[in-house]
């Protein structure tokens, strides 16, 4: 079978290039998903009580790139959302990230943002380099909130201290001297109004683009030619690990539905310091859907499993340089998204990459 253009994945990198393709070039693409879905990680479906579920995690479209937000625009409305946060220290609920809000809350105390950054600054540790995660959260906020907030959160998801970690991971998280206690405060954010599947659904309504599922890209491998391949899985399987496999880390999702409208006070909680799980997301205050029952999922990190988040250490960077210099030396195949570039990218930096490539590479 030949395809002048072949993308492996149906989650957002590989349909936003198979859209680009079949639309902006008009060319036949050919799409395949080993899943029995297309979506990848942002796949969302009803579950048996008709409640709209975010199978393989809670997502929530955020950026400042007007591109990107534009383009899914063009196969989605957007419902307007502003995510939040709760975190569950010393028995109390209590906004996340770390906000004027939050530390008044924490203390018992009622400051200014002037009096915050004074106390902040008070408790922060000077560190010369800032090399790794914990660098980075004691340099900011000291060793108090560090150990509530954030130390137990992040060996509970990594399975590692944060002292092993690189910088990029603690500092996705902001500190605010204000009471803005949204979760993410970029310029375009929202919920695709019918969901992330329809909206994937959307980009790939169109005659050059035919979707394999349940279709391992490993077994068919030999049977399909093509002139250009897009390949978004994990770049350690794409090269029969010959470097070794590379290390990322999994989860296993736990659903319960209850016969209650309202389950928490926010659509996500942390528990940075009790339980296994890291948090748990109530469904309907994401979607906004009105719904008499209510779904809420608990995320509990693992090792092995379907691979989720690329693992941001030095180690497994310097491994996946090896891979790299492979990925450098192809002429003809292109790798693209969390899994083939090895990078902890939100949606809209996948859909920003894709764009790219298309623009870049392959228009
Ligand atoms: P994927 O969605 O992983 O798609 C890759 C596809 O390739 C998959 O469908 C897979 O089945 C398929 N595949 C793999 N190997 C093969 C093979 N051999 N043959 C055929 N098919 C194959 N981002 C945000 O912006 N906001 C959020 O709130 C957010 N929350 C998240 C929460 C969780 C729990 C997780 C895990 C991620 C979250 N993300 C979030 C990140 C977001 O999911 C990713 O940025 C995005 O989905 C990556 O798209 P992708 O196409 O690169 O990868
Ligand atoms: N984090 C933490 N405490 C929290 C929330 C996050 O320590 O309450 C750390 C943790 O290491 C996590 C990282 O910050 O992996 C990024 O958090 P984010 O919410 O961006 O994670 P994601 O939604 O991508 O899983």
């Amino acid at each position: 079978m030949y395809y002048p253009y072949v993308v492996v994945g149906a989650g957002l990198a590989g349909l936003t290039v198979a859209e680009r393709i079949a639309a902006g070039k008009g060319e036949k693409v050919l799409v395949v998903e080993k899943r029995p879905h297309i979506g990848g990680n942002v796949y969302d479906s009803y579950n048996e009580d008709g409640i709209l579920v975010h199978n393989y995690g809670p997502h929530i479209f955020h950026t400042n790139d007007k591109e990107v937000y534009e383009y899914l625009g063009g196969f989605t409305k957007w419902n307007d959302f502003w995510h939040r946060v709760l975190t569950q220290v010393d028995g109390n609920l209590i906004p996340m990230p770390i906000t004027l809000e939050t530390v008044n809350r924490l203390y018992n105390m009622d400051m200014t943002p002037e009096e915050m950054e004074k106390f902040i600054a008070g408790r922060a540790v000077p560190i010369k380099e800032i090399r790794t995660s914990r660098d980075v959260a004691l340099s900011k906020v000291g060793d108090e909130i560090y150990s509530k907030f954030f130390e137990n959160y992040t060996k509970k998801q990594w399975g590692i201290d944060p002292a092993e970690l690189d910088t990029s991971v603690i500092s996705r998280i902001p500190l605010r001297y204000n009471r803005d206690t949204r979760y993410f405060t970029d310029k375009y954010q929202g919920m695709p109004r019918y969901g992330y599947t329809k909206m994937c659904q959307a980009m790939i309504q169109n005659k050059n683009i035919k979707v394999l599922l349940n279709t391992d890209f490993k077994e068919v491998r030999d049977e399909i030619s093509y002139g250009k391949l897009i390949y978004t899985g994990p770049v350690d399987e794409y090269y029969h690990y010959r470097h070794g496999g590379l290390r990322y880390r999994s989860l296993s999702f736990v659903m319960e539905t209850f016969d209650r409208e309202s389950y928490q006070d926010a659509p996500v909680v942390n528990y940075p310091n009790d339980y296994d799980y890291t948090r748990i997301t109530e469904f309907k205050k994401l979607t906004g859907q009105e719904h008499r029952k209510t779904t809420i999922m608990k995320e509990f990190p693992r090792e092995g499993g379907e691979p989720y988040y690329p693992f941001p250490t030095a180690d497994a960077r310097a491994q996946f340089s090896l891979y790299q210099k492979e990925m450098e030396a192809e002429k003809n195949v292109y790798f693209l998204g969390r899994l083939a570039e090895y990078r902890y990218f939100n949606m809209d930096a996948v859909v920003r990459n894709a764009l790219d490539l298309y623009r870049n590479k392959l228009a």
